[in-house]
């Protein structure tokens, strides 16, 4: 089996999954797809080929690789190894090639259960929101045996530009939180420096310009300071995501001992937003709680 003759099958065409599944449809992959909404899938096979199937175990006996973009540990077990799951349809040297952002320990455990039926596992979830997944330019970032990210590794380079393989099952999950919570201390920090240059009087377009430019740039000054400035939480990435991988991430800093304590702030912060009824907007609504804390607003 190599990627060019291996037929592909991709479980959650949400924002991320929809634009990944596009680029290797456009790469000559015909996908057999699976979205828990049908009405999605069947936009997405009107728009891009490939078909529908009936279940995720539809979807394993139609692929030597499936790939799925959901949103956490319980979804992925659902769509993998629940009741109508991947691994009901699956031969037994299939591939499941899981992108979504989960806790590590659940991908050991749902990789386990599936090697007790001869499945396969690779963890490769990535960065980048959704203009970089639209662009085909993600960076990804696996953990699984070496033969099956060689497998996978020609569908990854259709979907990232950077692909690395970090190391066992499970391990690019954790790199991938660490990186989320990067992010999320990042954009919290953007939003007080910029509550601070607001109340001193500092025009938040010069905020924005002299940071980008300066030892403070970054890609949430680049991404997050002006959806922040104008009150537009347009999803890209939703907060109640980050507010899980924040919260997983410090799950893991717990586990080996590590600390992490500005990303207790940032959770603190995520979940006052998501309290305030954000959790479905894009996390640069992280500045409503801010501005709560602050008393005024940009
Ligand atoms: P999303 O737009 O909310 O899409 C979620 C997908 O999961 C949809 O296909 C949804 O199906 C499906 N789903 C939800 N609940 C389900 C269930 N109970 N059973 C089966 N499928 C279910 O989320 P997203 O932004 O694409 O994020 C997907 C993953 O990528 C998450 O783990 C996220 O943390 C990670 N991620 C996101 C970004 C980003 O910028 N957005 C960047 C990097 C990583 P329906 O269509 O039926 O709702």
């Amino acid at each position: 089996m190599n990627d060019s003759r291996s037929r592909v099958g991709f479980i959650g065409l949400g924002i991320m999954g929809s634009r990944m599944a596009a680029n290797l449809a456009r790469a000559g992959h015909e996908l057999t797809v699976w979205n828990r909404t049908v009405e999605k899938a069947e936009a997405w096979v009107a728009e891009h080929g490939g078909i529908v199937a009936e279940s995720p175990a539809a979807v394993g006996a139609a692929s030597d690789v499936v790939i799925s973009m959901v949103v956490d540990g319980a979804q992925v077990e659902q769509v993998l190894t629940g009741a109508g799951g991947v691994i009901e349809g699956a031969a037994s040297d299939c591939l499941c090639v899981d992108m979504s952002t989960i806790a590590p320990g659940d991908t050991r455990r749902i990789g386990a259960r599936l090697a007790e039926a001869g499945v396969r596992m690779l963890d490769a979830p990535v960065t980048g929101s959704s203009p970089r997944a639209e662009a085909g330019t993600l960076t990804i970032m696996a953990g699984g045996a070496p033969e099956d990210f060689a497998l996978a590794e020609p569908l990854l380079r259709v979907m990232g530009d950077l692909v690395v393989h970090v190391g066992e099952l499970g391990q690019g999950e954790v790199l991938k939180l660490i990186n989320n919570a990067v992010a999320a201390v990042n954009a919290t920090a953007v939003g007080e420096g910029m509550l601070l240059a607001d109340a001193a009087g500092i025009d938040l377009k010069d905020f924005q310009r002299v940071l980008a430019s300066g030892s403070a740039g970054s890609a949430m000054v680049d991404l997050k300071a002006k959806p922040m400035r104008e009150h537009d939480y347009t999803p890209l990435f939703k907060l109640d995501h980050m507010l899980k991988d924040v919260r997983l991430c410090l799950e893991e800093a717990q586990a080996v001992g590590s600390p992490f304590e500005s990303a207790g702030h940032a959770r603190e912060v995520l979940a006052a937003a998501a309290g305030r009824g954000f959790g479905e907007q894009d996390f640069a609504a992280l500045i409503e709680a801010l501005e709560g804390y602050a008393g005024r607003r940009l």
